[in-house]
């Protein structure tokens, strides 16, 4: 390996002073994170702001050997926010691309690169008036589009990864990639040329994924119909938390709801701005729409009341003219807009009062600010089913006893099958003793779930250094074939979701 003066000083060279920021300014800016995992050690940053200028940097990091850690607007909050996996890498800031290349609006999409923001996708579409939206995620209005999208983020709308269309990235080799009809045909166009995005032949979009395999520099996502709609929001106790889970999968299977199901528990920070319940994790709180012409909403809404009241529950339903209603809570209003296609930071400021942060201002950052809450979570994909959601919870609770901590709990549809558990606690980051039972935590419910057959679908990067540590599956080699023809000096992303270790 190279001594890191000399690729800092090549760096230098191709990027400018302005766009590199040295080791002491990295370690500092890239390190903290809300969950408090322990510092990497970082080469350096740099900023790109061309798939040229990423080409070129993977060229020098080729050259020296050292690997490259792409982030995009770095708010991975929960699971490592800057953090690379492994010690040693120079981090690729990618915010500086943030062009919005094209909607399309014909087509129904828009063409992106890493940088581009939720809040600044959802103004450019809400300004062309063209009856289109975003799927906005629950997480901040400056988070990514693209890497949200890339990790298999979950939407309000339904699963990120389900709006993605094709994807351009620079490889392991220098090489740019692009997919469907945009790869295969000179002439296709990224946006237009994406109503059918398999293209011909293997579609290789899904590798880049939670992933190694490249850089990825832009994408073609769906923008979807913005067709009218109520919110629906229903409270249940823990007792019938199986039966309505149960009731929402059929409701779900026939088409009657689409994904965008969603079920808190009430200790959940957005939900304590809630009348009623008792904010504990034994209360539930359901949020789900239903849209399209209004005879389908009439027949939707009395489908969801029948399916609901025979287990005792009682379904309110807001109009998307009440998002602005000061008279409802905040937490209604937010979804209202969130499901309206606009990006909200109700979600971050809940837990940032939920830890005493009383009034954050719009630019704080949740990774410096050592106030803001911890938190540690596992994002498990269960079955929509009733009894194997209450299995869940049911050794949730054991490991959080065991750990004296408090849990909160979200599921969401990510499809007709499967349902994300999100499930959490949160910690004084001030205090050692509470930072260190939550990643013990964190690690052991990983651990005991994966045993009892209930398995992952997203990881921190604490959980992704270890958890197949030692597998040595054909899938494993396989993986790490792929790695060595698109990325032959493993320089990028060493160790992201278990692939690739470094040069
Ligand atoms: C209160 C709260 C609410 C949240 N709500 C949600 C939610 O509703 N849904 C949800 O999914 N998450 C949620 N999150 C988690 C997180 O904040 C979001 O997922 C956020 O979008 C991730 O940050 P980012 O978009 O800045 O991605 P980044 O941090 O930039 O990237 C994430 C990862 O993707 C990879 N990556 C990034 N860019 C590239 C690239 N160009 N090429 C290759 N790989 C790349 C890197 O490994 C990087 O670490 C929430 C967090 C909090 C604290």
């Amino acid at each position: 390996m190279a001594s890191r003066e000399n690729v800092i000083e090549a760096l230098g060279a191709t990027f400018g002073d302005a766009r590199l920021i040295g080791q002491d300014q990295a370690g500092q800016r890239y390190n903290q994170n809300l969950t408090e995992f322990p510092a990497r050690e970082i080469v350096c940053g740099v900023q790109c702001r061309t798939p040229a200028e990423v080409q070129m940097l993977v060229g020098i990091a080729r050259q020296f050997k050292t690997p490259l850690y792409p982030i995009s607007t770095g708010c991975n909050w929960g699971l490592g926010s800057r953090l690379p996996v492994a010690d040693g890498c120079i981090l690729v800031d990618l915010s500086p691309m943030d062009r919005i290349r094209e909607i399309d609006v014909a087509g129904r999409c828009a063409v992106i690169e890493p940088g581009v923001t939720q809040h600044q996708l959802a103004k450019a579409v809400s300004a062309l008036d063209a009856g289109l939206k975003i799927n906005p995620t629950g997480s901040g209005k400056r988070t990514s589009v693209l890497a949200n999208t890339l990790e298999r983020g979950m939407g309000k709308l339904r699963q990120r990864s389900d709006d993605l269309r094709g994807l351009e990235a620079v490889l392991g080799t220098g090489e740019i990639l692009r997919t469907g009809y945009w790869g295969r045909f000179e002439n296709a166009a990224p946006g237009a040329a994406s109503h059918y995005p398999p293209g011909l032949g293997p579609d290789p979009t899904g590798l880049f994924l939670q992933s190694s395999f490249g850089i990825v520099t832009a994408v073609v996502i769906d923008l979807l119909d913005d067709f009218e709609f109520d919110v629906v929001h229903c409270r249940c106790p823990e007792q019938k938390l199986g039966d309505m889970v149960s009731a929402l999968s059929s409701l779900r299977r026939y088409r009657v709801l689409a994904d965008g199901i969603q079920i808190d528990s009430s200790n959940d920070p957005r939900n304590l701005s809630l009348p009623g319940g008792d904010g504990t994790r034994r209360d539930w709180v359901l949020w789900t729409r239903i849209e399209g012409l209004s005879s389908m909403r009439d027949a939707a809404r009395e489908e969801v009341n029948l399916a609901l009241s025979h287990i005792g529950l009682k379904p309110t339903f807001y109009r998307r003219s009440e998002m602005d209603n000061p008279d409802l809570p905040e937490v209604i209003r937010a979804d209202i807009k969130r499901t309206a296609g606009r990006p909200v930071d109700f979600s971050i400021r809940a837990m940032a009062r939920a830890g005493g942060v009383t009034d954050p201002a719009a630019s704080f950052d949740p990774d410096a600010d050592a106030a803001f809450p911890g938190m540690a979570c596992a994002l498990i994909a269960v079955p929509f089913d009733g009894a194997r959601v209450l299995d869940l919870l049911a050794r949730v609770d054991a490991s959080a006893s065991e750990f004296a901590i408090d849990v909160a709990c979200t599921f969401s549809a990510i499809s007709a099958t499967a349902f994300e558990g999100f499930i959490r606690t949160y910690f004084d980051r001030r205090e050692p003793s509470a930072i260190n039972t939550a990643h013990q935590w964190n690690h052991h419910l990983h651990h005991r779930l994966i045993e009892a057959g209930i398995y992952p679908y997203r990881l921190n990067v604490e959980e992704m250094a270890q958890i197949f540590d030692g597998t040595t599956s054909t899938l494993s080699a396989t993986l790490e074939e792929i790695k060595n023809t698109l990325d032959p000096d493993r320089i990028i992303a060493p160790g992201r979701y278990s692939v690739g270790a470094g040069p």
